[in-house]
């Protein structure tokens, strides 16, 4: 039932019409929900007939040029929101992990994993595929072969990243042989793998544990706003800076100044962490259910429990444990390979699932969701701003709850299960 609902929505021409002439069986989507985004159809196209196009949104849709389209219908078989499977893996062998080197952790998100599973793919030689910011906060998928660039792809960006043409790099590079690493959301693995059509044993894929992306044209939004009412020259964002500790507090940082960035602060953050801007898509989400995308998955090891850390010799809460989700033998191998970098201790799904919700169902839209996106289109983002500030009593409480210290939070977190 569930895959039928799938390959139903996502219309597709392929009929012979009353002239008797054939229509070009590429992709259209009818419904928003339908299209991730993952950009597999424009990086197969043999045409490129295939543009990805903004919406008033600001999220990214392809759309096809009839003139260059040959009808092959490559575009409609590689999407993974139309095709019946995604080929997902088993069950996984869950840990909690986290890097022993402190420079890596402290710009790292959560445990640093990511780093250090890109370092040991480099030292053989090899290349890492993940989101990098653009000069003008478009966030952009790149490729990097060398360890001093990695600070680029470090560190998670709550916006939608664009695949580009990486796709097909992946594939060029995997073809001469060299290992890849690939990491990004669960639906973009999900189109990398329908795009490559194979596996490949020298092919790495990391996914993270997502619960949804907002657009670029709404962060972009926010940090005008930001900068015209802090008078901050952005040059930086850190959605997620350790030197508040390890949780979803950032900042942003100019040539003079730095000022906090998080749900207090900022209304992108506010709805981000509400689930309320995020793609259409990312409310009808096909991978929480149907098992992981990438050979190891990542993410917070939110809820962590003592007795695991105290097994991990010397491990501080802190500064960030990170979840991970090893789906394959291929990661399983890789894991291992770089075990003698890490303080790891075995846990269970059910564990990481508890603060993790994420892992069992997709994020569902709010009322105040379709009010934003209604608001949106009409006056721009004045919607978020004004949203913001009628929440203010949410974000007073928020306020206060971030006084409460850390480790207070964490125990309580604990006692509560
Ligand atoms: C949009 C988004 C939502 C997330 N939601 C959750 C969640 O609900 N629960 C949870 O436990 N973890 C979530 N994560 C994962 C978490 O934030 C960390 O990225 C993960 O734990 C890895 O941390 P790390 O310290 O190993 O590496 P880091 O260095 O922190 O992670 C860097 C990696 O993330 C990739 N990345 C960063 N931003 C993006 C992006 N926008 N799109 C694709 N790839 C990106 C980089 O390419 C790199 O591979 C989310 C990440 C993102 C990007
Ligand atoms: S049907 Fe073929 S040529 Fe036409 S857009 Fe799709 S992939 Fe490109
Ligand atoms: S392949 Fe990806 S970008 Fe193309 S239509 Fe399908 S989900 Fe959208
Ligand atoms: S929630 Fe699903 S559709 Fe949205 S970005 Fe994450 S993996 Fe992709």
């Amino acid at each position: 039932m569930f895959y039928a609902i799938f390959s139903l929505r996502c219309y597709i021409t392929e009929t012979e019409m009353n002239t008797g002439e054939k229509m070009k069986d590429y992709i259209k989507i009818d419904n928003l929900k339908d299209c991730c985004g993952c950009g597999a159809c424009v990086n197969i196209c043999p045409c490129g007939a295939i543009e990805m196009k903004e919406n008033e949104m600001g999220f990214f849709y392809p759309e096809v040029d009839e003139e260059k389209c040959v009808g092959c219908g490559q575009c409609r078989k590689v999407c993974v929101f139309c095709e019946k499977s995604v080929g997902a893996n088993g069950e996984p062998l869950v840990y909690a992990a986290v890097t022993k080197n402190k420079e890596v952790l402290s710009q790292s998100s959560s445990g640093g994993i990511f780093t250090e599973l890109a370092e040991a793919v480099i030292e053989k030689g090899g290349a890492v595929l993940g989101a990098a910011w653009d000069e003008d906060f478009s966030l952009r998928h790149i490729c990097v072969n060398d360890k001093s660039n990695l600070d680029k792809l470090r560190g998670s960006k709550y916006v939608q990243s664009a695949t580009g043409d990486t796709f097909k790099k992946a594939e060029e590079l995997l073809k001469s042989g060299q290992y890849v690493c690939y990491s990004g959301t669960p639906c973009q693995i999900a189109g990398l793998k329908a795009f490559l059509k194979k596996g490949y044993d020298n092919l790495l894929t990391i996914d993270l544990i997502c619960h949804g992306v907002p657009s670029v044209k709404m962060l972009r939004d926010d940090l005008a706003y930001f900068a015209k009412k802090k008078k901050i020259d952005i040059k930086d964002i850190k959605f997620r800076d350790k030197k508040y500790g390890w949780g979803v507090k950032g900042s942003l940082n100019g040539a003079t100044a730095n000022v906090k960035y998080n749900e207090n602060t900022s209304p992108y953050y506010f709805y981000f962490l509400g689930g309320e801007v995020y793609r259409e898509s990312c409310y009808n989400c096909r991978f929480p259910c149907e098992g992981r995308q990438g050979d190891i998955t990542l993410g917070d090891y939110w809820g962590i429990r003592q007795e695991l850390v105290s097994k991990m010799n010397g491990a501080d809460i802190e500064n960030g444990i990170s979840c991970v989700l090893v789906n394959s033998d291929k990661g399983k191998k890789w894991l291992s390979g770089i075990e003698s970098r890490l303080l790891m201790c075995a846990s269970d799904r059910k564990s990481v699932e508890k603060r993790n919700k994420q892992l069992t169902g997709a994020s569902v839209p709010t009322p105040e969701h379709n009010r934003l996106v209604k608001m949106y289109k009409e006056n721009g983002y004045d919607a978020f701003i004004y949203g913001f500030k009628k929440n203010y009593k949410k974000r007073a409480v928020g306020f206060v709850k971030s006084l409460i210290p850390k480790k207070i939070k964490r125990k309580l977190a604990q006692l509560k299960g």
